[in-house]
């Protein structure tokens, strides 16, 4: 199971540790800073990625993709 966050500029996706929650985080690609969600936001990632056993991307509102 594994979280990505998806940039808000170039759609690439960075892979999240427990540390970079509801912090902020450069893209790898763009260089462009964006929020990383909070845990109360990520804690439906988890779950859908724990459902899915699969990895999934949250976006800088929490938003998740599969
Ligand atoms: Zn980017």
């Amino acid at each position: 199971m594994r979280i990505k966050a998806k940039c808000p500029v170039c759609t690439e996706t960075v892979e999240l540790t427990i540390h970079h929650l509801d912090r902020r985080q450069y893209c790898t690609k763009c260089g462009r800073m964006f929020k990383i969600p909070d845990a109360d936001k990520l804690q439906k990632a988890i779950e859908t990625a724990k459902q899915a056993g699969n990895s999934v991307i949250v976006d800088e509102n929490g938003r998740i993709y599969g």
